[in-house]
């Protein structure tokens, strides 16, 4: 009912949505709607453990299993039959490396989850940030063999890495996936010392204790996925009082009811329709004029027949279907990921990262913003002029850090330093950023989704921040 009341609210004197909120009330079938990245550490398993528990869930059937399962072995690589069910490419599938990002979608008792596989191999940040950007919590999915959790979590590794690039994604919420458990003999003593670690770790990167949880899993055997754990060794500590579990443990608990647990994010389905396109599919026939654009709402709400304008191009484009997880729907809102159909749009102007959006209300554009940073861990420091590569959402793009305006306290925001000379690690600063081409963007205090951006510099997250004001 909130929600049609401030669908309607914002329609007044535009379009009506009344008719097509049963629709979107019924699609969601009192659930709720929840977009999840796995991350981690490569080989963590993630592939493994999500592609396990789609079979557990019926998402993907035993015949499409056993096809996979064929196709592993024919590869010589059976131990990676499950997470062939996520990697779709023949490349990926000879290299055992989940390149592309892959979408599935299952239920909870309470949650409809949008499943965004991301990279974890160190070249394919850029697309894991492009996965990451469509998120509203996530797994992080780490190896509790021994060595390997120390691989993954020392300098260098992606587990540290990819908590911080979410965080700063604006992802608060997280389940820690501690994987493999059965090649440790799910050792209580192993479990206890990794949560503790990143409990720590996590603590210092900004998320709450209370928005963590940890689970030992196994997603080769599919131990504690989403049937409770039955293997003694497990349940010797997990389902018993004698031994205390960490902090942000539920006892007995299945991945699956974690999962559930986990609290969507508020949808701005009130404010004006904003998506930042994550995929061009163009129409090969000559003068058709249509295309296809995908990408997850970030804001507002479409319906059929609408004109939408796409930004920096300016063309206005008519939406001709919405389609969700390959069902044609009538409207759709922030939160859903979609497949649009449009027609008017040439189709030589749309681009990865460019932004759908409300005709009378559309995306601002920069090319000079200032931003708030916090500065990760970087072994040379920052210099005024030094070349970045900004990441905003599905974007990358060339640019300069052209002025230090402040140095900022970090925990506080309070001002140290005008004009510093250099930035160095773990500091927080506000600057300058001047890009090469103009990109589309908001303002962070107007709209939260579309104000975070992430700063690289020769493969290396060196910053992420928020955009306080747009200059040019
Ligand atoms: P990703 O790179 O994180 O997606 O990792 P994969 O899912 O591709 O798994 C990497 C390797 O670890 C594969 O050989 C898997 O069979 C293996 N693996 C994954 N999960 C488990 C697990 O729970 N137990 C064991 N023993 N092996 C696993």
């Amino acid at each position: 009912d909130n929600i049609t009341a401030t669908v309607t609210k914002r329609r007044v004197g535009q379009t009506d949505r009344s008719n097509v909120l049963k629709e979107y009330e019924q699609r969601l079938d009192g659930k709720e709607l929840i977009n999840l990245v796995v991350i981690g550490h490569v080989d963590a398993g993630k592939s493994t453990m999500m592609g396990h528990l789609l079979v557990k869930l019926k998402v993907i059937d035993e015949r499409t299993v056993h096809k996979y399962r064929q196709e592993a072995q024919r590869l010589g690589k059976e131990s990676f039959s499950f997470a062939f069910v996520l990697d779709e490419s023949e490349e990926e599938r000879k290299r055992g490396v989940t390149m592309d990002i892959a979408h599935a979608q299952f239920k909870t008792q309470t949650k409809i989850v949008n499943l965004v596989d991301a990279p974890g191999h160190k070249d394919f940040i850029p697309n894991m940030i492009n996965g990451a950007s469509q998120a509203d919590v996530a797994i992080l999915v780490v190896d509790s063999r021994k060595g390997e959790f120390e691989t993954g979590f020392d300098f260098g590794g992606q587990t540290r890495e990819h908590a911080l690039l979410i965080r700063s994604l604006g992802v608060a919420q997280v389940i820690v996936a501690v994987n493999k458990m059965d090649t440790v003999n799910w050792s209580y003593e192993r479990f206890d010392d990794i949560v503790k670690k990143l409990h720590q770790f996590l603590k210092t990167s900004g998320f709450k204790e209370q928005d963590v949880y940890y689970a030992p899993v196994s997603g080769w055997t599919g131990q504690n996925l989403i049937e409770k754990a039955s293997e003694p060794a497990l349940l010797d500590w997990y389902n018993n009082d004698t031994h205390q579990l960490p902090v942000g443990v539920i006892r007995y608990a299945t991945l699956l009811e974690l999962i559930d647990k986990l609290k969507p994010p508020e949808r701005p389905i009130s404010k004006p329709f904003r998506l930042c396109i994550t995929d061009v599919f163009k129409a090969t026939g000559v003068g058709t004029g249509t295309s296809s654009i995908s990408g997850r709402i970030d804001s507002g709400g479409i319906e059929i027949n609408e004109k939408i304008l796409i930004k920096p191009s300016n063309d206005i484009a008519q939406i001709k279907s919405i389609q969700i997880e390959n069902a044609n729907v009538p409207s759709a809102f922030a939160g859903d990921n979609v497949v649009l159909n449009i027609i008017g749009a040439d189709p030589a102007h749309l681009f990865i990262g460019n932004v759908a959006c409300d005709p009378e209300y559309p995306i601002s554009t920069a090319t000079v913003i200032k931003g708030r940073i916090l500065i990760f861990n970087i072994t040379t420091p920052i210099t005024p002029g030094c070349p970045i590569v900004f990441h905003f959402k599905s974007v990358h793009e060339q640019g300069n850090i052209t002025k230090l305006l402040e140095e900022l306290d970090r925990s506080s925001g309070e001002l140290k330093k005008r004009n510093p000379r250099f930035l160095t690690k773990n500091s927080s600063a506000l600057v300058e950023v001047k890009l090469q081409q103009r990109i589309c963007c908001e303002l962070y205090s107007n709209f939260k989704e579309l104000g975070r951006f992430m700063l690289r510099q020769g493969g290396s997250t060196i910053a992420a921040g928020i955009i306080v004001d747009i200059v040019e």
